[in-house]
């Protein structure tokens, strides 16, 4: 897990007094003189943070005790949160058009086909890109059954933030609509035709390790659906599992939340909340993932077409692969079905999504004063919402909809770390919780938009800056 001091030589130029532990002793990371915001709504001033064996072993204010041989790194001035929680992602999507065929269908040049061999062959592609923009954990809400696999291995791997993972995704969608997401090999999405295949599924996917079932809307006026999708809640019940649910219109969203939904993916968009919702939402204990700018990021990707999405990374932290693939975007124009309205289209559909925003917007500040856990979430992997830096974005979408940054801090960290079922491991500072806690220069709990100003992550009690590349460790 953690151990030899040679991890810690990137960040010997911050270390004051930097003792080697005596070989008898289990090596101890100090971090002391920021403040500590440890998840749950506290700060703490001029903090200490005492690590061994990639756990916090001890944390407190200036009085707490340093252990003697302790490395101690000054980080006087600075502030430190839990490592951030993004708790909607998909690794099966690559943040362009070529994950998402049906959204711009570039297959002629990028075989969807290829495109996932890669993608399940490379499961890492992202997690740098992830540690490095300050996300340690990470929830997969849908994918190919190989997502599955990912909780495991990426769990003991300190390049790779933690993940949990839903697996292919049940829905109403006719299967022959979904062949253009699905590949000859595996499915993703699966259309819900009968109560056995729910079961089945159901089974299948919570055998496989599944961290809820992932239902991927619901036709309230398809019976056959609707009979399937109660057979799912009752073997969701079975099985010990929770179903996660797509609903983004306020009555597909109040039947999910009637079924005992614990995670609602997307915000309602279509109109404002109202007070069933609020009682709904409260009586499931569903957790609120509003993923805000997922819709701005497929606006972003058509601009790519022209060169005209800028990605805005100064720590370098996504991959270069899709970095070339969002410079070189103009190479896929010619797949644009229209070109001579492309840019009327593009502004147009800016003008749609920003409409929708701001429904998205009251909803979530409405949702926020009832007091209903909100958990940050990207939809990370669509087309223009990239992995690992979209999170700055989406922290700066919530507080222009009216919630305090001060509160948000947990909706960052704490809340996706329960959403995936992780809440005792990390998402709070706490003394027996892994070490897994970013260091920013500026004050997060004065503008969401300060976790831009991140210089280091901590994942299991390795820090390493972000603004270069991880060596091996
Ligand atoms: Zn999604």
């Amino acid at each position: 897990m953690t151990g030899s001091l040679h991890k810690w030589l990137p960040i010997l130029a911050l270390c004051i007094g930097c003792n080697s532990a005596p070989e008898s002793q289990i090596p101890t990371t100090v971090l002391q003189g920021a403040t500590l915001f440890d998840g749950n709504g506290e700060r703490i001033e001029k903090g200490i943070v005492v690590i061994q064996e990639g756990r916090i072993v001890e944390m407190g204010d200036s009085e707490t005790n340093i252990p003697k041989g302790a490395d101690v790194i000054d980080l006087s001035g600075k502030f430190i949160t839990p490592g951030l929680v993004d708790a909607h992602v998909h690794f099966g999507q690559t943040g362009f058009f070529d994950g998402r065929p049906d959204a711009l269908d570039l297959r002629d040049t990028l075989p969807y086909e290829t495109v996932q061999k890669y993608l399940s062959a490379n499961p890492d592609r992202y997690y740098e890109a992830y540690l490095r923009s300050g996300v340690t954990a990470v929830y997969d809400v849908g994918g190919y059954e190989w997502s599955l696999e990912l909780p495991a291995s990426a769990e003991e791997n300190l390049n790779a933030p933690h993940v949990a993972a839903a697996g292919p995704l049940l829905t109403p969608v006719p299967q022959e609509n979904l062949q253009i997401i699905n590949t000859a090999e595996g499915k993703q999405l699966i259309q819900l035709t009968s109560p056995e295949l729910g079961r089945e599924r159901v089974k299948k996917h919570s055998q496989m390790g599944a961290t809820g079932i992932k239902i991927w809307m619901i036709a309230l006026n398809d019976s056959v659906f609707m009979n399937s999708l109660r057979a799912v809640q009752e073997e969701v019940g079975l099985q010990n599992n929770k179903l996660i649910v797509h609903a983004t219109s306020l009555d597909q969203a109040k039947e999910a939340l009637r079924l005992g939904a614990k995670v609602l993916v997307h915000s309602v968009d279509d109109k404002p909340l109202d007070d069933e919702f609020i009682e709904l939402a409260k009586k499931a204990g569903v957790i609120y993932c509003p993923t805000l700018v997922v819709l701005r990021g497929y606006n972003n990707a058509a601009k790519a077409l022209q060169n005209n999405f800028t990605v805005n990374d100064p720590n370098g932290a996504v991959d270069a692969q899709t970095k070339d693939m969002i410079n070189s975007g103009h190479l896929f124009f010619k797949y644009y079905p229209n070109p001579e309205t492309y840019e009327a289209d593009v502004a147009r559909e800016s003008d749609y999504f920003a409409g929708m925003e701001a429904i998205m917007a009251a909803n979530l500040k409405q949702v926020y004063e009832a007091g209903i856990p909100i958990a940050l979430s990207t939809d990370a992997g669509n087309p223009g919402t990239l992995h690992g830096i979209s999170i700055y974005d989406e922290l700066e979408a919530m507080q222009e909809a009216g919630i305090p940054p001060s509160d948000i801090i947990s909706m960052a960290t704490r809340n996706g770390a329960l959403a995936m079922e992780r809440g005792d491991d990390f998402g709070t500072l706490e003394v027996g919780k892994m070490a897994d806690l970013i260091v920013l220069e500026k004050d997060p709990s004065a503008n969401a938009a300060h976790f831009r100003s991140i210089t280091h992550v901590m994942r299991g009690g390795l820090l390493r800056p972000v603004n270069e590349a991880f060596k091996e460790n």
